[in-house]
C-alpha cells in the first residue's frame, strides 16, 4: 500500500485560486505574479543568447557572469564581499534553493522554527527531510516576532530557523535590531539560518531592508535565497540564488547537483547581461512598486475593508470584519472571486493554526494600473 510521505499536502492555495479566477474570469490578484512582462532590454537579451546557440548545461553552480553579478550586487548593497566562485549559487527559482538549503542540514528529528504565517514550501521541504516545523506565529496586527516565545521554543534539536523579510503574506519586515536579538539567541548553538529574501528590492516608506547578508556573525551560519522572477516581473523564469560561506554553499550544491543539477542557460545569459546593463533596474523597484500599493490603497480607502499600508513585498492584507464578519477567509476570498470579480489569497492557509477569527485577505498588487483600478472598483461596490 501506498503510504504518502506528504499526506497533509494538496494542491497549493496559489494553484486553487488561480484556477478558480481562470473559470470564472475573475481580476486575478492572488497568486503573486505580475500581469506585465519584464523589461524589453531582458526578454531580448534571452532571444538574443538563445539564437547565439547558448542552450547547453551551465556549470552545476550556475553561469560565473551571473553568479559574478549577484556578488557585484551584494558588495554595493549590503555591504558584503562574497566569493562568487564558492558562495553563490544560482538555482532553478528560489523554491528549489530553499529544499536544497533544507536538504543540506537537516536530519531526521531536528527541528526548523518557522514563523507563521509561512510560505507554503518550507514545511514539506523539512518533512522530507525528516525533520520537524515548530510554528511560531507572528504577533498580531503588524506580524512581529516575540523574542520571548522565540526564545521558549528553541531545543537542543533546534537545527533551523526560516526568516522571511520583506515577509509573504503580511508585508512586514524585520529590522537592524531585530537580527541582533536573534545574533543573540543562537549565538551558543548549533542552529542555521534559512532567510527567505526573495522580496528583498521591495521595500517601502524609505525603509531599509535588513538582510542577513549585512550582519557578520549571523551570515557565517546562513543561506540567504532570493528569487530573479520577482525582481526582473519575470516570475516564469524560476531562476534564483542562493549566497551562503564557503562550507554551507559546499552541502547545498551536493544537493543541488542531484535535484536539477544546473539552472536554465540561456536565462542566465540574459540575466546576466541585464544586470551589468541595467544597475538601474533595482533601485527603482522601490519607488515602483509603492506607487502600485498607492495606488490601490488609495483606491481601496473607499471600501469597507481595513488595512495597514504593506511596508513591503507586492502583497497588501485587507480586513473584511466590517463586510462579511462570519465567513472565515477561505469562504471569503472564493466569494469575492465568485460574486464580485476578484480573486485573494486567504492567508489562515499560512497557519498550522490559524487564530480565531482571523479576517484577512491578500491581494497581490502587481500588476497594471487598470486592473488594479477595475479590481478597487469592484472592492469599493462591496
Ligand atoms: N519565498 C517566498 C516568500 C515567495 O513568496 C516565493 C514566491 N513564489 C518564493 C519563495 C519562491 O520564489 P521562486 O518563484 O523563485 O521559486
Ligand atoms: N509566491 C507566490 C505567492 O505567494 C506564489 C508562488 C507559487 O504559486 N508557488 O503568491
Amino acid at each position: 500500500m501506498l503510504i504518502s510521505k506528504l499526506p497533509n499536502v494538496g494542491t497549493t492555495i496559489f494553484t486553487t485560486m488561480s484556477q478558480l479566477a481562470a473559470d470564472t474570469g475573475a481580476l486575478n490578484l492572488s497568486q503573486g505574479f505580475p500581469d506585465f512582462d519584464g523589461p524589453d532590454a531582458l526578454r531580448e537579451a534571452l532571444a538574443r543568447h538563445v539564437m547565439a546557440g547558448h542552450n547547453q548545461y551551465a556549470p552545476m553552480t550556475g553561469l560565473p557572469v551571473l553568479r559574478e553579478q549577484v556578488a557585484v550586487k551584494v558588495a554595493g548593497l549590503y555591504g558584503r564581499k562574497v566569493d562568487p566562485a564558492t558562495e553563490v549559487t544560482i538555482t532553478p527559482g528560489a523554491t528549489q534553493a530553499i529544499f536544497c538549503a533544507i536538504q543540506a542540514v537537516i536530519r531526521p528529528g531536528d527541528e526548523v522554527i518557522v514563523f507563521d504565517p509561512c510560505y507554503d514550501s518550507y514545511e514539506p521541504s523539512v518533512q522530507l527531510a525528516g525533520g520537524v516545523c515548530i510554528h511560531q506565529q507572528l504577533s498580531l496586527p503588524d506580524f512581529h516576532i516575540d523574542w520571548q516565545r522565540l526564545a521558549d521554543a528553541i531545543t537542543p534539536r533546534t537545527r533551523m530557523i526560516v526568516l522571511n523579510t520583506p515577509h509573504n503574506p503580511s508585508g512586514a519586515l524585520i529590522d537592524a535590531d531585530d537580527l541582533e536579538r536573534l545574533a543573540a539567541l543562537i549565538r551558543e548553538r548549533d542552529i542555521y539560518l534559512l532567510s527567505d529574501e526573495v522580496y528583498e528590492h521591495l521595500v517601502f516608506d524609505g525603509r531599509e531592508h535588513a538582510s542577513v547578508l549585512r550582519h557578520d556573525e549571523l551570515y557565517q551560519r546562513a543561506f540567504v535565497v532570493s528569487s530573479f522572477g520577482k525582481t526582473y516581473h519575470v516570475t516564469g523564469w524560476k531562476t534564483g540564488y542562493v549566497v551562503a560561506p564557503p562550507a554551507l554553499s559546499s552541502e547545498l550544491r551536493k544537493v543541488h547537483q542531484y535535484v536539477s543539477f544546473t539552472g536554465v542557460t540561456p536565462l542566465q545569459w540574459a540575466l546576466a547581461d541585464f544586470m551589468a546593463e541595467h544597475p538601474e533596474h533595482i533601485s527603482e523597484l522601490p519607488a515602483f512598486y509603492q506607487a502600485k500599493r498607492d495606488l490601490f490603497c488609495d483606491l481601496l480607502a473607499g471600501s469597507r475593508f481595513s488595512f495597514t499600508r504593506a511596508t513591503g513585498t507586492y502583497f497588501q492584507l485587507a480586513d473584511y470584519s466590517a463586510i462579511r464578519p462570519g465567513l472565515d477567509d477561505v469562504a471569503m476570498a472564493e466569494w469575492l472571486t465568485r460574486e464580485h470579480g476578484v480573486a485573494s489569497i486567504p492567508i489562515s492557509v499560512f497557519y498550522q493554526s490559524p487564530p480565531a477569527g482571523l479576517r484577512l485577505v491578500r491581494f497581490c498588487f502587481a500588476k497594471r494600473e487598470e486592473t488594479l483600478r477595475q479590481a478597487a472598483e469592484r472592492l469599493c461596490a462591496i
